[in-house]
């Protein structure tokens, strides 16, 4: 079987389908975030897939890596949110650290996701259980990471992946926040899906849609 290569155009489709995700699901995300934030979520997410979009169409280098670090940097600055530093930190560190060439394979976008968990962790400090986008987000590089090294398809590691990105978003219900804007509300936070880990699943379906395309 040939080895997939995961080129910019690969990148754009995952981005271009996420974007149809968040815009269809920005009324759920801000209805998350009226419940335990400040009602922000889907503006804060619709206008950084414009973004997003924005940084796709400039680009002026075509690699994997390139694509990754103008999301980043997209990203970082789009969002006013605390999402928007936490999602551009994610896509920073994939940029830094798949190869640089016009394509990469699929055991390095799974170095990559693993390197920006640890990112993510880095800047946000926080660990699964706390209510934030990790609980989405670890469960899904975990679920990738073992489906890719026991040599299953990619198709399907990202299936399984996204799977597990749905799963960890709906853990996040009975949490009492522990980061970020909800944790204020203490035990009122309780009984409410995370707003980021809606998001960060929807990255990781879009990552399955992008695959079977
Ligand atoms: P803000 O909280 O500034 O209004 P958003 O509403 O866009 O920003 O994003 C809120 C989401 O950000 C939360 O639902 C949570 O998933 C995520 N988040 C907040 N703080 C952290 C953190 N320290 N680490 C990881 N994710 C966080
Ligand atoms: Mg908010």
């Amino acid at each position: 079987m040939p080895v997939r290569q995961l080129d910019a155009r690969f990148v754009a489709r995952w981005i271009g389908i996420w974007d149809g995700l968040i815009v269809d699901a920005e009324p759920l995300l801000t209805q998350l975030d009226a419940a335990i934030g400040d009602a922000d979520h889907g503006t804060n997410m619709t206008r950084a897939m414009r973004a997003c979009q924005a940084a796709l169409a400039a680009a002026s280098e075509d690699t994997t890596a390139a694509a990754f670090s103008d999301l980043g940097h997209a990203l970082a600055q789009s969002i006013g949110g605390a999402s928007g530093p936490l999602y551009g930190a994610i896509f920073l560190a994939l940029g830094d650290s798949v190869p640089a060439g016009t394509g990469i394979e699929a055991g390095d976008l799974v170095v990559g996701l693993r390197e920006a968990l640890a990112s993510l962790q880095d800047l946000g400090a926080a660990v699964v259980g706390d209510k934030t986008m990790v609980d989405a987000i670890a469960p899904a590089v975990a679920e990738i990471e073992q489906q890719v090294s026991a040599g299953a398809p990619f198709e399907a590691a990202v299936e399984a992946a996204a799977e597990a990105a749905e799963a960890g978003a709906a853990s996040t219900i009975p949490l009492r926040a522990r980061k970020g804007r909800a944790s204020y509300l203490g035990a009122r936070s309780e009984g409410h899906q995370d707003p980021g880990a809606t998001s960060s699943a929807l990255l990781f379906e879009a990552l399955k849609r992008a695959a079977v395309q």
